[in-house]
């Protein structure tokens, strides 16, 4: 099995020697301290936040977890107190869809420099599954500069691998023929949208051997599918635009990511306490980013459940391994007190159906779960939704203590332009939060 083609590239970027996990914790803790210094001064936003701390004096990671968390409502809140350098330096701003009405965005900025690093990550990332005898199709943004597919695409020219950026999945017999012309082998996107093509065009998929999936979290179910039916290889990447959008990715051994750890910092925190948890046990994934110049990032909240390996990959790395993620902190529903569903368990369930195409989950008090289920085959629907209806109400009548009813309701076919807010749509509407929240 081939190493992690990122722990060469880690090596490069951070000079260390020997190289070993020590060495570049050694490394990361003083990129921290720069860190720290630069967006003191440049921001305003951690001048305030840091307030009376001497980054000099962060001289362990004991010292480190002393510091304030960043969340995503501060960068809502204001941006632009984040920002390090005059607008004029700024090469790309992304603006995340939020949920909610307060008209308040999230959004990150990039200098080109930082754009550039995110280049380099893609390249030895894409290196663990692909290399020049391969062709791949990006599901992803990817017409403006510095788009995830723009920077994608720069990152697989290095390696003169060939690349379509087609974008968001829009049109499926474009997409298809663009597969079979381009004899694509390698594709790479959002989940749904991926395992939807893959339904819808059986044929083009035929010859696809692997498969990244990016932006979300992978359902178990998703990753078996493509497998008995296509024999692909299915690798998992990690990121979000805040850290510059990649994060981390799979090595050949499909176990669990390992991260940009030349440019970012991540620890596991026990969401409630706040405290760092031990290899193995699940939290909430914070990371730090430094040598960012446009809005470097400190103990920032991502929301996502993840834990760290305790044992070494089998590739032979001395990188950490980080286990794949497990979804959102709130993507928990509580029907009462104690009582919650979390989204990735129906998940499972939900996209074992072949025939669905997508879903949304809609709890109205604590006694019921109303599912809409779109089919991309019309037949039989009925009989479909009844299916659906069984299958979670057995989940809940196994694994609830209260009695849930189930009731699963056709929607309309979603067409795939539609299936591209699912990106970030939300899959859980609780409308007693939505009430509490007007
Ligand atoms: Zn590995």
């Amino acid at each position: 099995m081939k190493k992690t083609p990122m722990e060469e590239w880690i090596i490069k970027r951070t000079g260390i020697s020997p190289a070993n996990p020590k060495e570049l914790e050694t490394y990361q803790l003083k990129k921290i301290v720069e860190t720290l210094n630069y967006a003191k001064k440049n921001s305003a936003f951690y001048q305030k936040q840091l307030e009376g701390i001497d980054p000099e004096q962060i001289k362990s990671w004991e010292d480190f977890y002393q510091l304030s968390f960043t969340s995503a409502k501060d960068i809502k809140n204001d941006p632009f107190a984040f920002l390090c350098v005059p607008q004029s330096q700024i090469d790309r701003i992304v603006t995340l869809n939020t949920s909610g009405t307060s008209g308040k965005k999230k959004r990150i900025f990039f200098t080109d420099a930082d754009l550039q690093k995110t280049v380099d990550f893609f390249d030895y990332g894409m290196r663990s599954l692909v290399d020049s005898t391969d062709r791949v199709m990006v599901l992803l943004p990817g017409q403006a500069y510095g788009t995830i597919g723009n920077l994608l695409k720069k990152a697989l020219e290095r390696t003169k691998t060939a690349c379509v950026v087609y974008g968001l999945l829009t049109d499926l017999d474009a997409v298809e023929k663009i597969m079979i012309e381009n004899k694509i082998n390698c594709i790479v996107g959002i989940p749904i949208q991926v395992l939807y093509l893959s339904r819808m065009k059986q044929e083009g998929f035929k010859s696809m051997e692997k498969v990244l999936l990016s932006t979300d979290y992978v359902p178990q179910a998703m990753v078996a599918e493509f497998k008995r039916k296509f024999g692909c290889q299915v690798f998992n990447h990690y990121g979000m635009t805040e850290m510059g959008y990649g994060g981390g990715v799979d090595c050949q051994a499909l176990n669990g990511y390992h991260l940009r750890e030349g440019d970012l910092y991540v620890e596991i925190i026990d969401p409630v306490s706040g405290k760092p948890v031990a290899d193995g046990v699940y939290g909430e994934v914070v990371f730090t980013s430094f040598d960012r110049e446009a809005m470097p990032l400190i103990r920032y909240r991502t929301g996502d459940i993840g834990a760290f390996s305790q044992a070494t990959c089998q590739c032979g790395t001395f990188l950490r391994t980080m286990k794949k993620v497990e979804g959102r902190i709130n993507n928990r529903v509580y029907f009462e007190d104690g009582i919650y569903f979390d989204l990735k368990a129906l998940e499972e369930i939900l996209l074992a159906i072949e025939d669905l195409v997508d879903y949304q989950l809609i709890v109205s008090d604590k006694h019921s779960l109303r599912i809409d289920v779109s089919f991309y085959n019309e037949e039989q629907s009925a009989e479909k939704e009844n299916r659906v209806k069984m299958m979670v109400q057995e989940y809940f009548d196994k694994n609830c203590e209260l009695p849930i009813q189930v009731e699963a309701v056709k929607n309309q076919l979603q067409k795939p332009d539609q299936l591209v807010n699912s990106m970030v749509k939300r899959k859980i509407v609780d409308l007693r939060r939505e009430k509490s929240n007007e």
